[in-house]
């Protein structure tokens, strides 16, 4: 056996087809055979020596592999077909006890066993002895030995298993091998079967250096013969050493906003160069770095009618038969597979289908229909594939299949870190860790990530060696939606080795990404002006008049008016100022369940009616509310959950009035007030009262609090707002403002079933949102919460008895004064820019995630498709993080 090594794969590819061809000549009787990774390829270098091959085979590797089983008169024997794998992988999962798989869901774990089973039995990694103690390892042999009895004489895992068993005849002289993805053990000792009576040569891209890509190579190639023809690539990729770069004229590269833009652009250079060079489809190949960029390149290429090698896959769940087929379970009884696949052969299905059901005739296990089901959905995956038939096409394809014969232009796309070169991971049934262990036994084993990583490479060099006319390597700057992407270490490390020319301009594309390129047409008047006015404006609205103002807004505000105004002006002009709504949906709105909430709250909180009754009563008021609870069981559903709800929620709040001395002073109460000459109307939804001071408490249906460092920034507002006009209503003390969120709350996981639910833990959930005002006596918090020793469970506040001091969402009444200044400070602004009739779309942002979700108001906002938001236009108004010490002053732990 001969081995053939060196990094240059094309040159040593060409070099031994010519030496085929001619010792092929010299023996005419006898036969050569040519195992080829791309056996078309191999043909068109002999083609470029005969035109006739006689005595010269070439295939592939899973062809010969028939191949000999024919020969070797194996027919009887068979490999486990898909639907024989899961038959047997659910009956093993169903019979036998396993330590970390179950059988609950048995179609997922399946579809993943079968390629490892498949890796672990190509390997031969043998680790039944006690070697490895962790328990999904021994599970997963126990699997793989489960599998091998379910299987009898005949039938296989894969087909060299069983073949490396055999005396294995080959009418084959002489076999040359391109064996760099035939290295696992049992192809390996196929391999050697076989050159005991042939004479074999392996190829395989390899030199004997640290470079990773040689990596899975060392063992194999220890005798080998070196035929190369180093190339400045060759020599230098991967050695992340500086360089002089290489002047060869034809790499080119570019870099792409998105993905999708990348693609694109790929092709509109593909057709410029067919119109300016008269070239072909076929003078052109993609590398694409992974399936995401499938569907783009499909789309694209369709759309502008390009042929190409990448095959069209339409999902066989949309056929007639296939519905029929689960149609017809539903009325089908639990019976035997046979049984029901001999019911379903009644049907009226397509030739594909009964075959298929006949597979199962002999299929006895029972089986309810319903699992049917999913046993037919995980076993018929016969997607329908339509291949372009022209030989003019581009051929499009993964780093691993960059073959080519003649030179060719070739885009390799996506450079981007993490994606190409692709992110292998130590995640595998193997960890890298279990597989040294194995080793120091002398078990074979897979790759480990670093050899993985290192066949990656060899495919990368490999496919960078490729005849070529030109190489374009591109990369894009984020992905669609907005996630930074860099380039990768491989991109920098080609900029270093090569000389890469920017790509060629483009001329001819569709109108749309002409001007996304900066084209421009000057016929186009009105397309123009529009797309400058756009560029001009950054996407904003022009300012409104003052007596456009004047007649769009009403005198009169509410504080969450001026909120939304705050949260984003063009929100508010659409909304408030134009008056436009989304229509009414059919699911009930969080506002009409807030109502409703808030309705039965103010009945009942010092009354006892009946839930139902209030709620009953109030749906019967209002007519859309009651059709669409009528019409929706999901509705119903709601209303029902919603009551019982409200049972324990006024079960707290009427604890909470118990324990407090504050008692119930006013619910539902209008309340109006002049703040800087803006006047603001709106309701408080309960008003407590305990001695001098007030505290007014709002009933939410979510979790909602007070941040002071926003508040001074417009956010949450209300309920501070409220409390001064109260204040000043009923001329008392502020004492407390206070949200309660009724909403359902969810005890912990960490809470075990069997015990009690600790009451006073469930209470603390109910606790207030929101701040308590304290002056030095203290009455406000004693009278709130009484009995509180540490911690209150009805207002967020502590008691330190060591200091003898309270912490916690506290404000001193001089805080508040300021906080309450320095709001009106704000508003006040904003109501000038909003009566000067500023509508800009800047909506409010933050850089901090957290804060982003809690004011940005985009995610909800239903007037999108208005606005137009652009991210390369607009931009966010961000909040800022202020010194709320020196803004409030006072004790640092007050706030
Ligand atoms: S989507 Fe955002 S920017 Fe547009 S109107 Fe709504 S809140 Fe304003």
């Amino acid at each position: 056996m001969r081995v053939i090594n060196g990094l240059n794969y094309s040159y040593k590819l060409k070099e031994m087809v010519k030496e085929c061809y001619e010792k092929a000549m010299q023996h005419p009787f006898e036969i050569y055979l040519f195992i080829a990774e791309d056996p078309d390829i191999v043909e068109q270098l002999f083609f470029q020596h005969t035109h006739y091959l006689v005595n010269i085979e070439i295939m592939s590797w899973s062809k010969f592999i028939q191949q000999l089983i024919v020969e070797n008169h194996l027919t009887k024997h068979h490999v486990l077909t898909h639907t024989e794998w899961v038959y047997y992988l659910r009956d093993i999962l169903n019979t036998d006890k396993f330590h970390c798989f179950s059988n609950d869901q048995p179609y997922p774990l399946i579809d993943k066993f079968i390629p490892l089973i498949k890796a672990y039995d190509l390997n031969q990694t043998d680790y039944s002895q006690d070697i490895i103690k962790n328990l999904k390892l021994k599970d997963f042999i126990h699997l793989y030995k489960a599998l091998k009895e379910h299987c009898d004489e005949f039938t296989h895992i894969t087909a060299e298993g069983f073949l490396n068993q055999q005396d294995l005849y080959s009418s084959y002289q002489h076999i040359y091998i391109e064996a760099d993805h035939h290295i696992e053990a049992v192809k390996q000792t196929l391999i050697h079967q076989l050159a005991i009576q042939n004479d074999i040569t392996l190829l395989y891209t390899h030199q004997p250096d640290q470079r990773l890509m040689n990596l899975p190579f060392h063992e194999l190639c220890k005798e080998a013969l070196t035929l190369n023809e180093p190339t400045h690539i060759s020599e230098y990729l991967f050695t992340q050493k500086n360089t002089v770069s290489s002047t060869n004229e034809h790499y080119f590269t570019f870099i792409a906003p998105t993905p999708h833009q990348e693609v694109k652009r790929v092709i509109y250079s593909i057709q410029q160069k067919i119109v300016d060079e008269g070239l072909h489809y076929q003078d052109f190949m993609i590398v694409y770095p992974n399936s995401s960029y499938i569907h783009l390149l499909v789309d694209t290429l369709t759309v502008l009618n390009i042929p190409h090698s990448l095959s069209m896959t339409s999902s066989c769940v949309y056929d007639k038969s296939y519905q029929k087929i689960i149609s017809a379970l539903d009325c089908i009884p639990d019976s035997s597979i046979s049984d029901i696949a001999h019911q379903l052969h009644q049907e009226e299905l397509e030739k594909d289908y009964y075959e298929y059901l006949e597979s199962l005739f002999d299929y006895f296990d029972i089986i309810t229909a319903q699992e049917f089901k999913e046993f037919f959905t995980a076993t018929y995956i016969h997607n329908h594939q339509e291949k372009s038939n022209t030989l003019d096409q581009i051929k499009i394809c993964t780093i691993d299949k960059v073959k080519t014969a003649q030179p060719k232009h070739i885009f390799f796309l996506g450079l981007n870190e993490t994606i190409f070169p692709a992110l292998i991971k130590d995640t595998g049934l193997l960890l890298d860790e279990d597989i040294q262990l194995l080793r120091k036994f002398q078990i074979t084993t897979p790759l480990n990530t670093t050899e993985q990583l290192g066949a990656h490479h060899n495919d990368i060099l490999k496919a960078l060696l490729q005849p070529a006319i030109s190489m374009t390597f591109s990369y894009c700057k984020q992905t669609l939606s907005g996630e930074t992407l860099l380039q990768s270490s491989l991109y920098k490390e080609l900029e270093n080795l090569l000389t890469l020319h920017p790509a060629f301009e483009l001329n001819y594309l569709p109108l749309d990404d002409y001007y996304l390129s900066g084209g421009l047409i000057t016929e186009k008047e009105l397309l123009n002006k529009n797309i400058q006015d756009y560029i001009h404006s950054h996407n904003q609205p022009v300012q409104l008049s003052r007596e456009t103002v004047e007649k769009l807004y009403s005198p009169t505000l509410s504080v969450s008016q001026i909120e939304t105004y705050n949260k984003c002006p063009f929100q508010y002009f659409v909304q408030y100022g134009l008056g436009i709504y989304p229509t009414k949906e059919s699911q009930l709105l969080p506002n009409e369940l807030g109502s409703l909430v808030h309705y039965v709250l103010s009945i009942n909180i010092d009354q006892q009616v009946d839930i139902g009754t209030i709620v009953d009563n109030y749906i019967l008021q209002d007519e859309n509310l009651q059709t669409k609870i009528s019409n929706s069981h999901i509705n119903q559903y709601f209303i029902e959950q919603l009551k019982k709800d409200l049972e324990m929620t006024l079960t707290v709040l009427k604890r909470q009035l118990k324990i407090s001395q504050f008692q119930l002073h006013d619910k539902e109460k209008k309340v109006q007030h002049d703040i800087q000459g803006m006047h603001f109307k709106g309701f408080v939804d309960r008003i407590d009262q305990y001695q001098n001071y007030v505290s007014i408490i709002d009933y939410k249906s979510s979790a909602k609090d007070i941040d002071i460092n926003l508040a001074i920034q417009g956010f949450h507002i209300q309920m501070l707002l409220y409390l001064k006009m109260v204040t000043e209503l009923y001329q008392k003390d502020p004492g407390a403002v206070l949200y309660f969120n009724t909403k359902k709350r969810i005890l912990s996981v960490n809470q075990n079933m069997s015990e009690p639910v600790d009451e006073n833990e469930f209470y603390k959930q109910y606790r207030f949102g929101g701040y308590v005002v304290d002056d030095e006596s203290h009455t406000v918090i004693s009278a709130m919460d009484p009995n509180f020793d540490k911690k209150s469970d009805i207002i967020n506040v502590t008691y330190v008895k060591s200091r003898n001091e309270y912490k916690g969402q506290i404000l001193t009444p001089k805080q508040l004064k300021r906080l309450l200044e320095e709001i009106e400070k704000h508003i006040y602004t904003l109501y000038q820019k909003m009566l000067e009739g500023c509508i800009t779309i800047t909506p409010k942002g933050s850089d901090q995630s957290a804060t982003h979700a809690i004011v940005n108001p985009c995610r909800y906002c239903p007037y999108h498709s208005v606005c137009g938001f652009d991210v390369f236009y607009n931009d966010y108004d961000m909040v800022k993080f202020l010194d709320i010490q020196s803004i409030l002053g006072g004790e640092e732990d007050a706030v």
